[in-house]
């Protein structure tokens, strides 16, 4: 099970099916998506119909959507997200990013879109997919005043260090792994002890985020969509750190997301 991708993206519109298939091979199954705006929920439900008890949906008000459009759309697009959720494993993606691409000036409604949907997602008690990019000490800051939803959710790509996966974890949330880990490695040995495989899950983040990895990067050529072989790549190198095998690192992912996410499968 992927913890986390984007199979609604634009630059899967011709190779999903490849892609899914791909998957298949590997056996990988499901695959729970990440929400970026109303357009994204529309294709997340038309896939998930069309590939049903395999591609989960989730909605979100992504950061990358409310940096890009004015304050009256992400305001409707929450309360579209109201409306649409019975058909949302959880709520997310949503968080902060502050990265240097983002324009700074976004980030007070960042912030507003944050709360709102942590707020929402408490109420309603639905697991959060988080996406947090240099922010974790506002963003831990954000969680512990408001409080996260007794179901938990998960840090999605995450990005922090050891002392701050200690903090996540601490408030009941699980650690998404992606392909970014596999470049950083040191890193990651040091999460790795820190976090208990319980509150570990891994993903792809496909079509984006292809790692720079020998395996699926072959003499340093990237492909343009990050393919599922990423998924079994980021379980080898945690399963050498963990002393287990990758297969138990992917059932365990598997069994928490299940858990986390209130999954019938
Ligand atoms: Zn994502």
């Amino acid at each position: 099970m992927d913890a986390h991708c984007h199979l609604a993206d634009h630059k899967l519109d011709e190779g999903l099916e490849v892609w899914l298939k791909e998957a298949s091979a590997l056996g990988i199954t499901y695959f729970i998506q990440g929400g970026v705006g109303p357009e994204d929920w529309n294709i997340q439900l038309e896939i998930s119909r069309k590939y049903p008890g395999r591609i989960f949906p989730c909605f979100g008000v992504h950061p990358w959507f409310v940096a890009k459009n004015p304050r009256e759309s992400c305001l409707a697009a929450f309360e579209e997200l109201k409306t649409k959720i019975k058909d949302s494993v959880g709520v997310g993606e949503l968080g902060l990013d502050f990265s240097k691409k983002i324009a700074e000036s976004s980030y007070d409604l960042q912030r507003e879109l944050f709360k709102m949907q942590l707020r929402f997602a408490r109420e309603k008690n639905l697991p959060l997919v988080l996406h947090i990019v240099h922010a974790h000490s506002e963003a831990l800051a954000i969680l512990r005043e408001i409080g996260v939803p007794e179901a938990g959710g998960i840090v999605h790509s995450f990005s922090g260090d050891a002392s701050q996966a200690k903090h996540y974890t601490g408030l009941g949330l699980s650690l998404s792994l992606g392909g970014s880990v596999l470049s950083r490695l040191e890193k990651l040995k040091q999460i790795m002890v820190a976090t208990s495989l319980d509150q570990i899950v891994v993903e792809t983040d496909a079509p984006d985020q292809t790692p720079q990895d020998p395996v699926v990067s072959p003499q340093g050529e990237r492909p343009a969509i990050n393919p599922p072989l990423t998924l079994i790549r980021v379980a080898e190198e945690v399963s050498k750190i963990k002393g287990v095998d990758f297969t138990n690192v992917l059932e365990q992912s598997k069994c928490n997301l299940i858990k986390i996410f209130g999954l019938s499968i």
